[in-house]
């Protein structure tokens, strides 16, 4: 078997554990394994292609590409090692800006070594030059648009800067000029290669990424972040065909296709239009105007919240990012063990979008032990809390709004929310009357069945099982 026929058969292997992977990580119970498979596609997948290009290296290359791989993966596992869950959105986001990134210079590599090199001192055939040029194009423009896009992701979600969106005047117009300039400079570098015209394609690209991700607010960020996924993926696939590794072409349409049944599935749980989260629409006007107080909140202790919960038949907990900073999933755990025993209904709550992060309640439940079979969809869920005794809302807001409902002019009016006031008490865990990520004030809190319970999540969770 010659090195390359090799290759090709490790790459189809790899390719298989990638559709095998993604497939594990659709359901909690096989997202272990799912991970697994991911794993061991991508060590084949750099086997195979280190050892594919090692035939044409010198041994400097190939010791400079070993550094490379040895720095990397020590960065990779130092970082994978440190990051606390509720950093793994914005760590995601950066991640997703190092795809786009690549992507960009194997366009400019591309460009350097083919058009700029003359087509006679390559193996790309005088017929074929146009097809790569519009690769290269096609390439350097959605891993700009990448990179940029996922470092304003990285800084929104870090709180680096405001997640508040940039409002320039005629901002859907700027995208459409953008889009209209970039083919018109496709046309211009396929049917003439230039260094200046792969300049202004990259400028534009990088331009646009940072305005389209700058313009999203507040409550469209999950799409946002799903977005910027799948485009990582289109930008690997279109790195794949200009270095002509079907591996690469193959991973990059999983990638990509999987983030935009990603952003669909965000969407719809949204209630928005994926065109109009693009365009900047929602969480944008006046979600800053929308957060003021309006009315008396009333509170309770943790005493009297173990009170309310001993002669409870029925309790939804509904977890958001709260819980995950207060790091209280283990107590929750608990709490769910303590009340079961006690003859209790219990169940959880999960909105779609709760938390920062596609699954991140789900994954922080399974980590405290929380069996699967009680942790319920917001569909799944939303009729039940008429018949409910008491609600937990344990650092979740924006999941939990009414106005979302009620109020249409309010920044996230028609998203679906859990409908935690139909219980017949609702006990709010969170530090202040602070506003959530969307900076939306929350009517749920002065309504006459609520109870606030200031402090950290985990601490009064803590007090409520002593209590109990
Ligand atoms: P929110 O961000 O709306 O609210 C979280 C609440 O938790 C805050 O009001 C905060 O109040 C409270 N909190 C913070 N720390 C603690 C603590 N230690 N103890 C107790 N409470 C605490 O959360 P939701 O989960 O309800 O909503 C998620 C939001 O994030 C949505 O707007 C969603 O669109 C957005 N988003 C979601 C992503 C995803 O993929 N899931 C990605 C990006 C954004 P206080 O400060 O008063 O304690």
């Amino acid at each position: 078997m010659t090195a390359l026929s090799a290759a090709s058969a490790a790459y189809i292997v790899a390719g298989l554990l990638f559709v095998l992977s993604l497939a594990g990580l659709s359901r909690h119970e096989t997202a272990r394994t799912g991970n697994g498979f991911g794993i061991a596609g991508m060590a084949i997948a750099l086997a195979a292609t280190i050892g594919l290009a090692a035939r044409d290296l010198d041994a400097g290359a190939t010791a400079l590409i070993a550094v490379a791989m040895v720095a990397g993966a020590a960065i990779g596992l130092w970082r994978a090692r440190r990051v606390q869950m509720t950093g793994m959105p914005e760590l995601i986001a950066i991640l997703h800006s190092f795809v786009g990134l690549a992507a960009v210079l194997v366009g400019w590599n591309g460009y350097l070594s083919v058009e700029r090199a003359g087509a006679a001192q390559t193996e790309v055939p005088e017929n074929l030059l146009g097809i790569h040029s519009a690769e290269v194009v096609i390439g350097v423009f959605i891993g700009a648009v990448t990179f940029t896009g996922s470092i304003v992701a990285f800084l929104k979600l870090s709180a680096r800067i405001k997640s508040n969106p940039l409002m320039l005047p005629g901002h859907n117009w700027l995208n459409l000029g953008a889009l209209v300039a970039f083919a018109a400079l496709t046309v211009a570098f396929v049917v003439s290669p230039s260094l200046g015209v792969l300049a202004a394609v990259t400028v534009l690209a990088l331009a646009l990424g940072w305005h389209l991700v700058a313009s999203i607010g507040g409550g469209d960020m999950p799409v946002v972040v799903s977005m910027l996924n799948s485009y990582s993926g289109w930008a690997a696939a279109a790195s794949g065909f200009l270095l002509d590794n079907d591996l690469l072409i193959i991973t990059g349409a999983l990638v990509g296709s999987s983030g935009a049944y990603l952003s669909y599935i965000m969407c719809r749980a949204m209630n928005r239009s994926f065109l109009s989260v693009i365009a900047g629409g929602f969480g944008n006007e006046g979600s800053t105007a929308a957060a003021t107080e309006d009315g008396e909140h009333t509170e309770i202790t943790a005493e009297d919240a173990a009170d309310l919960l001993r002669t409870a038949r029925s309790v939804i907990i509904t977890p958001g990012y709260g819980m995950a900073v207060a790091h209280a999933q283990g107590p929750v755990a608990e709490l769910t063990r303590k009340l079961t025993d006690k003859g209790v209904r219990v169940r959880f709550g999960i909105h779609p979008v709760a938390g920062r992060l596609p699954g991140h309640m789900n994954v922080l439940l399974a980590e405290a032990k929380v069996p699967y079979d009680i942790v319920l969809e917001m569909d799944e869920v939303n009729d039940d809390f008429p018949d409910t005794s008491v609600v937990l809302v344990i650092g979740a807001n924006d999941t939990v709004n009414p106005a979302a409902l009620d109020d249409p002019g309010s920044p996230i009016a028609g998203m679906p929310v859990l409908h935690v006031w139909e219980a017949e008490d609702v006990i709010v865990f969170k530090r202040s009357m602070n506003t959530g990520y969307a900076g939306v004030q929350n009517p749920l809190f002065f309504r006459d069945n609520t109870r606030m319970l200031f402090g950290d999540a985990r601490e009064r969770v803590d007090d409520i099982l002593r209590s109990l």
